[in-house]
Parts: structure tokens; sequence; C-alpha cells
């Protein structure tokens, strides 16, 4: 309030009043009822995982825009609350995987003894794997990190880490710069390259995705049992199924004295920061979309464009999709 704003007594009455609604989650199909016809909604919407929403939104009459679908290119960095919240937890990934570990992730070398640094490996190196390497260094660990995309290996050795190599030969360049589901071979050898590299790591941090499919398991039990006592594994691909095979999604499970973390709001761990991120971005993309008067849903937008789900009682089907510059 002391920001300008007012407070409405119900969800009801702030649907009903608003030209634009903006949420972090995606409406139930019965909260946005009270919403006048042509109100622009700015919200995470995943029809892919909530296909009852789009026919609500579009009966409603509503512009919807999916958050998820604004385009990872420059120019719309600023907007883009995927990259965002993935740059968030993957820090707190790092956080929670030290505040577990019983051990300095920097070298220790004291009158009481010495200690080698920790090693953690990283297992996919987007936005979020790539925040997990900086803060993982940052604490001092020795870092090592995997990727199917030739294109993260610049982005890992620049940040200090080794990138590691399976000797199969496989593109992992999937459409839209994302990763492809890779041949069931190629999983193979990347399982074999973790059994070894378990062997010798205390925290493995995994944040393998594959837009549209469940996470690929990529830490079955058996390369889970090669990691000593007291190791952590955060998985932050549990939403999606997980990376490792004994993960479950918001639990911290424990099997052989290792600790698999499944924590699946890591960036909701912080929360005020998550917000002035999220919120940043949004102002970008209302800004976009023009201040004031001028505010309106463009379709001749290509950052608008791909992240509208409906318009004008038309459900819209995603145009194709440009590669990330
Ligand atoms: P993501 O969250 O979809 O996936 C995380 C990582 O997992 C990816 O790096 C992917 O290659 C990797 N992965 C998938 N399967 C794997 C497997 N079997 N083994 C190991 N790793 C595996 O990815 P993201 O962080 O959203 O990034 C996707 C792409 O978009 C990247 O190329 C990134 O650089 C790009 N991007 C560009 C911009 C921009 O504005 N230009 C912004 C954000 C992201």
């Amino acid at each position: 309030m002391a920001a300008g704003a007012s407070l409405a007594d119900t969800p009801e009455a702030l649907w009903s009043a608003a030209d634009v609604v903006v949420k972090v989650r995606p409406p139930l199909p019965t909260e946005a009822s009270k919403a006048r016809p042509g109100t622009t909604l700015l919200s995470l919407l995943q029809p892919e995982r909530n296909p009852e929403l789009p026919p609500v939104l579009q009966s409603l009459k509503l512009s919807a825009l999916a958050l998820e679908r604004i385009p990872r290119v420059t120019r719309a960095q600023k907007m883009d609350v995927l990259s965002s919240m993935a740059n968030l937890a993957g820090y707190r990934a790092v956080i929670e995987a030290a505040a577990h570990y019983q051990g300095f992730f920097s070298p220790q070398i004291t009158a009481a003894g010495a200690m080698p640094p920790a090693r953690v490996l990283i297992i996919g190196a987007g936005v979020a794997g790539l925040a997990a390497i900086a803060a993982a260094k940052s604490l001092g660990a020795e870092v090592r990190a995997f990727d199917v995309r030739a294109a993260a290996r610049e982005q890992v050795e620049s940040l200090g880490a080794a990138f590691l190599q399976v000797e199969i030969q496989e593109s992992g360049e999937g459409a839209g710069g994302y990763a492809k589901t890779m041949s069931k071979e190629f999983i193979e050898a990347e399982m074999a390259l973790f059994r070894k590299q378990a062997a010798e790591v205390d925290i493995i941090i995994t944040t393998a995705l594959v837009p549209g499919t469940r996470a690929p398991i990529l830490l079955p039990k058996d390369v889970v049992e090669k990691l000593k006592p007291g190791s952590i594994v955060v998985d932050m691909a549990a939403e999606q199924g997980g990376n490792c095979e004994l993960c479950k999604p918001g639990e911290i499970v424990e099997f052989n004295g290792v600790k698999i973390i499944g924590y699946t709001d890591l960036a909701s761990r912080m929360a005020g920061t998550a917000s002035r991120f999220f919120a940043n971005n949004l102002v970008h993309l209302i800004t976009e979309m023009g201040a004031g008067d001028k505010f309106r849903v463009d379709l001749e937008n290509d950052v608008v464009r791909p992240a509208l789900i409906t318009h004008g009682g038309e459900l819209l089907p995603p145009p194709p999709r440009k590669e990330p510059s």
C-alpha cells in the first residue's frame, strides 16, 4: 500500500477489477471465472501439465501469456523468469548441499589436520547447473561438470570447472537450444562415467532436463551405492521425475549414509530475492507490452506472441521456435 497499490478483499474482487493479472503459479480453473473478457493474464501456466486450463482461459476470453514460453533469446533475457529462478535454485542447491554435508568445501591446512577440497559433480550445465558451479567454486570446492550439449563446455571451463566427456559421440543439441533425448547407448555411457565419478566425489548436483519429457534417470541405485557415506545428492530435476532413481520429490531420502535431497522449492527457499527477480522480469515484460495507456497484446511482438496461449477467445498454437541467441 505504501507503494501506491490497493489491496483487494477477495480474489474475486481482484480478478473482476483488474485489466492485467500477474501470478506466479497457474490459476485454478475456477479462480479466473470473475475476470472480464479481454483481461491479460501473465503467469507461469504450464499448459502441458494443466491441459484443463487453456480451454477455460479461452472461454473467459483472456489474453493469457505463459511466462515459461518467453523465448530464451538475448533480447528477452530481462523478462525470462525461468532463467532467474533457475539461477537462484542452482545457487540454493549448493547451499542446501553444504548445510547437509559435514565437511568443508574449501581445502583446509590447520594444526588439527589437513583436508582436501570437497569434490562436486554437476550433471547438466544449463542455467541452474552453471549457477551451481559458480556457487560451489566460490565456496572453494573442486568442481567437475557434464552436459550433453557441446556448447556447455566453454561455459563450464570459463567458470573454472573441469568438463567431463564420454567416449561415445552423439550430439545433444535439440530444438531451441535445449537438449534432446539421448540414445540408450549414450545414457549407459553417461551412467558408466557417473559410476566412476561417484567413487571420487562428495557431492552430486543433478539438473538434467529435456523439455516435454520425464527427466532422464542418470543416477540409478548402483551409482548411488558407489558414493561414500556422508555424501550428498541434490536432485534438481525432482519435480520432473528426478535424475536419481532414489529421489523422492520434496523429501530427503537417506540411503547407505548418503542423503538425496529432492526439494522442489529451491527458489522459494530464497523467497525475498525470488520475488524481487520475478517482479523485475515482469516489469520488463509489461514495459515491453507498453506502459500505461499504450499497454496492448501485440501479436507481431516476437517476445509476446510465443508466450501467448489464448487471445480473443482463440487457443493459439505455439509459433515455430527460434534458436536461442
Ligand atoms: P534445461 O533446464 O532444459 O536443462 C538443464 C541442462 O540439462 C541443459 O544444459 C541440458 O543440456 C542438460 N541435459 C539434458 N539431458 C542431459 C543428460 N542426459 N545428461 C547431462 N545433461 C543433460 O536447460 P536450461 O538451463 O533452461 O537451458 C537451455 C538452453 O537455453 C541452454 O542452451 C541455455 O544456454 C539456453 N538459454 C539461453 C538464454 C538466452 O537468453 N540466450 C537464456 C536461458 C537459457
